[in-house]
C-alpha cells in the first residue's frame, strides 16, 4: 500500500482524513481503530480511477497516534509512527482544519465521512459542494465503495452555534478564506531560515503548502512569515495512462505549448518508449498539442488518425466520447480524458490549476450568499 502514499499534497491525487477513516467502524471489521480501513479505501480508489498507482496524502490528528492502545492490531500503531517519521502522514493538532486548508487551496478531492458544519464560514466553498468529498461505504464481500457527498447548505444558525466562542478569530479567517488564499497558492514561497527547504520548490524534495496564520503564509516549523519567491512554477500536471495504468506524469509550465505523440521532437513529450509496436503505429509523431495559457489548459488535435475526448461533468461523471475537430483548441480540465489511440489516454491529475481554482472560488462565492453572521463579520474588518 505504501506505493500509493504521497509524501506531499502536491504530488497526491486525493486527500484522506486518516483519523476519520481509521475510526469509522461502519466498515472494515469491528475494531475501534484499524489501518485495514485505509487499505480498503485505497483499493476502492484504484477501482474508481483505474490507476494502480493512484496516490493519496494522509492527514491525521495527533490524538490518533496518541491513542495507540485503541488499535486492534498493535502493528498498526507502529506502522503509523513510521509513516509519520518518513513524511507519509502529516500529523497535526487539528486535522479538519488542515484538510480543508489543503482542499481549499488545491481543489483535491477529500475522502472522509465528516461534513465540516462548523467550518462553513471560513470555508464558504463547502456550502452546496457536491463533487469534492467522497465517503466510504461498506460494499460486497468486505470491500468499500466511495460515494460523492452532497455537503448541503447549512443555515447561519446551524453554523454559528459552533462559532460563537471564537467569533473574532473566525472573522479574520473569513477575510483570508477566499481571494488571499488564491494569491498564496499561485506563488512559490521560501522560509527566511536559510537551511529550511520545507517550502522551496528547488529543493527537489517535499514541498509543503504554506500554513496561514492570521492571514500570513507562515513556516510550519519556524513560525516565521514566508518570503514570496514569485509565480509558482509547474502549472499543470499531465498523466499518460495505458490500459488503465498511469505510466508517466509530466509537468507543464505556464505559457508552454507541448507536442505529445510518438516522437514530437524537442520540448515535446515522446511516448514511443512506452508504446507497443501495435499502439505506436496508431499514434502520430506529434499527435496533440497541449498549451497552458493564462491559467487554462487547452488541447489541439494535430494527428493523422484523429483524437477522441470525453469531458468530466460537475460531479466527475464522464460524458460521451467526441471526435476532436482537427487543429482547434478545446479546454482540457482535470478529469477530462483525451484518447490518442485505443487504450492510450492523457488525463490531467486531480489537482486543479491555481487560476482555474481562483475562478471556481469566485463562482462559488457569487453563488453562495454569506449567512448574516458572516456578512456582519466582513463589514467589521
Ligand atoms: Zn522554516
Amino acid at each position: 500500500m505504501e506505493r500509493n502514499l504521497a509524501d506531499s499534497a502536491d504530488r497526491a491525487d486525493y486527500l484522506v482524513e486518516l483519523s476519520n477513516i481509521v475510526r469509522d467502524t461502519s466498515f472494515g471489521g469491528p475494531g475501534e481503530r484499524s489501518l485495514h480501513r485505509l487499505r480498503l479505501v485505497v483499493e476502492a480508489l484504484v477501482r474508481l480511477t483505474g490507476d494502480r498507482d493512484v496516490s493519496v496524502y494522509l492527514v491525521a490528528d495527533e490524538s490518533l497516534l496518541g491513542g495507540q492502545r485503541h488499535f486492534t492490531d498493535p502493528a498498526d500503531g507502529r506502522l503509523l509512527r513510521r509513516w509519520v517519521s518518513t513524511g507519509l502522514v502529516e500529523e497535526v493538532p487539528d486535522a479538519d482544519e488542515r484538510v480543508l486548508e489543503i482542499a481549499g487551496m488545491t481543489g483535491l478531492q477529500v475522502i472522509t465521512g465528516d461534513r465540516y458544519v462548523d467550518h462553513r464560514l471560513e470555508h464558504p466553498w463547502l456550502q452546496g459542494n457536491t463533487w469534492q468529498f467522497l465517503r466510504p461505504e461498506a460494499a460486497r464481500r468486505g470491500t468499500v465503495r466511495l460515494l460523492p457527498v452532497d455537503m448541503g447548505v447549512r443555515t447561519a444558525a446551524e453554523i454559528s452555534r459552533k462559532m460563537e466562542l471564537s467569533a473574532l478569530k473566525k472573522q479574520g479567517l473569513l477575510a483570508a478564506g477566499q481571494r488571499p488564499l488564491t494569491e498564496v497558492v499561485t506563488r512559490a514561497w521560501r522560509c527566511p531560515e536559510s537551511r529550511c527547504t520545507l517550502y522551496s520548490a528547488r529543493s527537489g524534495g517535499r514541498v509543503l503548502l504554506p500554513r496561514m496564520r492570521r492571514g500570513v503564509p507562515t513556516c510550519e516549523l519556524h513560525g516565521a512569515p514566508l518570503l514570496d519567491e514569485g509565480v509558482r512554477p509547474g502549472a499543470a500536471q499531465l498523466k499518460a495512462v495505458i490500459d488503465d495504468a498511469c505510466v508517466a506524469r509530466y509537468t507543464l509550465d505556464e505559457g508552454s505549448q507541448t507536442g505529445v505523440g510518438r516522437n514530437p521532437g524537442p520540448d515535446g513529450i515522446a511516448l514511443h518508449t512506452l508504446l507497443s509496436p501495435e499502439l505506436a503505429a496508431r499514434v502520430s509523431r506529434r499527435h496533440v498539442v497541449v498549451s497552458v495559457k493564462g491559467g487554462s489548459v487547452v488541447v489541439r488535435d494535430t494527428s493523422t488518425y484523429g483524437t477522441r475526448m470525453r469531458s468530466a461533468g460537475k460531479r466527475g461523471e464522464l460524458g460521451p466520447w467526441e471526435q476532436l475537430p482537427p487543429e482547434s483548441n478545446r479546454p482540457f480540465r482535470p478529469g477530462d480524458e483525451v484518447e490518442l489511440a485505443p487504450g492510450l489516454v492523457l488525463t490531467r491529475s486531480g489537482r486543479r490549476f491555481p487560476a482555474e481554482l481562483a475562478d471556481a472560488w469566485r463562482t462559488e462565492a457569487a453563488r453562495t450568499p454569506l449567512p448574516p453572521a458572516a456578512a456582519e463579520a466582513t463589514r467589521l474588518i
